[in-house]
């Protein structure tokens, strides 16, 4: 039956017991912009103190923006404008798998599994470069922040605050804080 049909089977038995629906406006207003890291998951969340309906979250891997009008400012422009989000936050978080990516190594592995090399040359810049690898996941995360900050798509009275996470105790700690960046604006 494989894990799909696990899900689907587990999926039939919560749709039984469910709730009422809820807004699809986030109840806190705020946009969380994190990386998908399987630790984070439903752990994030209540370490923050958010249950579902509060935010709107926006994950890929290493919570980095590469194109300034690519599918992240996408998503924020949404909650921004349509979805009634007033705060954003960046999340990243120590272990990140984007700081420990091998180019070289993931590359290979890419060729052996059919994908075309020439189709790899041809990405903009490095295999690396176009994943959004980096080194430093602290440094990931201001940059993020002020790629944000500076997107002409994102009202200028938008805090954008930049926070690291502990996947493993689930502390968070401020890197940026919105409110202070917004006085200086
Ligand atoms: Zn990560």
């Amino acid at each position: 039956m494989g894990l799909l049909g696990e899900i689907l089977e587990h999926n039939s038995r919560f749709v039984a017991e469910r709730e009422r629906p809820m807004s699809k406006s986030p109840a806190k207003k705020i946009a969380i912009f994190t990386c998908m890291d399987t630790r984070l998951v439903e752990f994030l969340e209540s370490a923050m103190g958010l249950r579902r309906g509060d935010a709107k979250v926006i994950k890929n891997a290493g919570n980095t923006i590469i194109d300034p009008f690519g599918g992240v400012i996408r998503s924020l422009v949404v909650a921004v404008f349509s979805l009634g989000c007033e705060e954003i936050y960046v999340i990243g978080h120590h272990d990140c798998g984007m700081s420990q990516i091998d180019g070289d190594a993931l590359e290979r592995r890419m060729v052996e599994r059919g994908v075309d090399p020439q189709v790899i040359r041809s990405l903009h810049g490095s295999l690396s470069e176009w994943l959004g690898a980096f080194r430093d996941p602290c440094g990931n995360v201001r940059r993020v922040v002020e790629v944000i900050r500076q997107s002409p798509l994102i009202p200028r009275d938008v805090p954008v605050h930049g926070l690291m996470f502990d996947p493993a105790r689930g502390r968070l700690d401020p890197l940026v804080n919105g409110y202070a960046a917004l006085q200086g604006r």
